[in-house]
């Protein structure tokens, strides 16, 4: 199985994962592995079912959205939403509706982990380059007692800001990105943000403005309005940069002083050694405030109501 060891000076986590050597690999992301028997065929597709662990969540049947156990799990609890039964388009190409299905699916995969007094994350790897070795479009969910890294450390920080200041870190962040110009769009209930100290050039941060510190706890006018935003700022990366590999993520906990939110990151660049031999990150393309005004200009977020 898999296990976390930790830097003993930095701290910072890994996951050893030996298991996944043998996965399938479509779009060379995992350079070990011999392509073999399977080619051709993919497991993603509905008719495939039965080459995939058991479905944990569908959405009907025959499905839309479905949900089963990652074969190769990076943790104990590591799970797969295949985003549609199309094989070729994802969440910047399907309807509002199938969007809400996938939010949905997300929600209910939250639900069951949170009954069970674990945090959950989920993610979007797309293309080599972002981690992915699948084509169908699809997310992964992971969930466990707590997440060392990045995510523990927010917490702190936060739980820092609200002794300090008595308010949450994410709202103040919002009304910081609106003085800074690094807002590149709101609609009624999230703010597309560019953070300050981006960690590459247009990586961006989606923000609900109603403060909630767990994604599971958002309502049906949100989930609508998360859909078009979602499939928007997924959209304004293609525009901008030809579709690129990318990633997204969303953050949540179970409790304050946490705000869910989203994380987005287009693959435009590698990692240097800089950021490798001294996590510093380096963001060359665009300023905060240039990254905002390109993606805003992309014209995708016009057909949404503010
Ligand atoms: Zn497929
Ligand atoms: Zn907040």
């Amino acid at each position: 199985m898999t296990h976390l060891i930790f830097d003993s000076l930095t701290e910072t986590p890994t996951i050893i994962a030996t298991n996944r050597a043998k996965r399938t690999d479509q779009t060379g992301a995992v350079s070990s592995v011999v392509k073999g028997e399977d080619d051709g065929v993919c497991f993603f597709c509905r008719g495939n079912e039965h080459l995939t662990p058991p479905t944990l969540y569908q959405d009907a049947d025959p499905w839309n959205v479905r949900v089963f156990r990652n074969k190769y799990p990076l943790m104990d609890d590591h799970e797969i939403v295949v985003h549609s039964s199309e094989h070729d388009k994802d969440i910047e190409d399907l309807e509002h509706e199938s969007n809400v299905k996938i939010i949905t699916a997300y929600l209910d995969r939250m639900s069951f982990y949170g009954s069970r007094d674990k945090e959950v994350m989920i993610f979007n790897n797309r293309g080599g380059k972002a981690g992915a070795s699948i084509l169908h479009p699809h997310s992964q969910i992971v969930a466990a007692k707590g997440f060392p890294g990045l995510i523990e450390k927010e917490n702190n920080s936060a739980l820092h800001y609200f002794n300090e200041h008595n308010r949450c870190y994410w709202c103040d962040e919002i009304q910081q990105a609106r003085q800074d110009d690094r807002v590149v769009f709101e609609s009624a209930f999230f703010a597309v943000t560019i953070p300050e100290a981006c960690r590459w050039s247009y990586e961006i941060k989606l923000i609900p403005k109603n403060h909630k510190p767990n994604f599971g706890f958002i309502d049906q006018k949100e989930i609508h309005d998360l859909a078009d935003v979602l499939k928007a700022t997924l959209q304004s990366y293609n525009t901008l940069f030809n579709r690129p590999d990318r990633n997204f993520w969303i953050h949540t906990m179970r409790y304050e002083p946490y705000h869910w939110h989203m994380g987005f990151i287009p693959h435009i660049k590698v990692f240097g050694a800089l950021e490798l031999g001294a996590g510093i990150w380096v963001s060359d393309k665009a300023t905060p405030q240039d990254a905002a005004i390109q993606l805003r200009e992309t014209g995708v977020f016009n057909s949404i109501s503010t």
